[in-house]
């Protein structure tokens, strides 16, 4: 008896257990009815919130792709920096090419030679002046917009005859089609096709590319460093 009446010392009076018909149990009872919806939507929000943190480095990486895919192309054609005047040598009147590739240049034009193809150089370095000079001017004499004149020329500051390392070759046997798609059916582009490689040089612009025109006379030398670092990015796969 003595232990039941602790008990009951400890027990909640009956008058107060009223609590759930309390204008504040109303609340509670109106919260627990809706909880699985208020959870619901704060699972919603947070979902959200996590998704947003995942977007920011995927943007960013988004951002890094766009940057990378464009480098710094204008019109397909990517920038390249004047050579150095002291790096410029002089093979034959009007033609000056980067020393890095002179030997190998006239030596791929008497092997050539030695099987009965005539190779002849059309053009070599040319100065960002010149370059835009050749741009501006065609392109004003040809009626063209520059989108179109970038097919089948570089804007200066673009073109890889101003590095010193690119060359245009013509057939000195068929002078007709120096500059010209028919290039390509000359015995001089055959030999080159087969042998080019062997002196370091590469065909610069083929079918392939989507800006800029088929040019089988312009071929670029890649046999040293420093041609290699100048040609880098051409030679990373869009
Ligand atoms: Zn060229």
């Amino acid at each position: 008896m003595e232990l039941n009446k602790d008990i009951d010392q400890f027990d909640i009076p009956l008058a107060k257990r009223t609590y759930l018909n309390n204008p504040n149990s109303t609340l509670l009872k109106k919260l627990l009815i809706f909880s699985p919806f208020l959870f619901l939507m704060f699972s919603v929000a947070a979902l959200r919130f996590i998704r947003n943190v995942e977007l920011i480095p995927l943007n960013n990486n988004l951002k890094f792709e766009v940057k990378r895919n464009h480098d710094a192309r204008i019109l397909g054609h990517l920038p390249y920096k004047e050579t150095l005047k002291e790096k410029l040598v002089l093979i034959e009147p009007n033609i000056e090419v980067h020393i890095d590739m002179r030997d190998s240049l006239l030596k791929m034009r008497d092997e050539a030679k030695k099987n009965g193809i005539y190779l002849v150089f059309l053009s070599g370095y040319r100065s960002i002046n010149l370059q835009n000079d050749i741009f501006y001017s065609l392109k004003s004499i040809r009626n063209q917009e520059a989108a179109e004149r970038a097919r089948v020329s570089a804007p200066p500051g673009y073109s890889e005859h101003s590095t010193g390392f690119a060359i245009d070759i013509g057939d000195a046997t068929q002078r007709e089609t120096d500059f010209e798609t028919d290039f390509e059916n000359t015995d001089a582009f055959r030999w080159l096709i087969k042998n080019a490689a062997k002196f370091h040089f590469k065909l610069s612009f083929n079918k392939d590319n989507k800006y800029i025109d088929y040019e089988p006379w312009h071929w670029r030398y890649e046999g040293s460093i420093e041609a290699l670092k100048v040609f880098e990015s051409a030679n990373r796969k869009f």
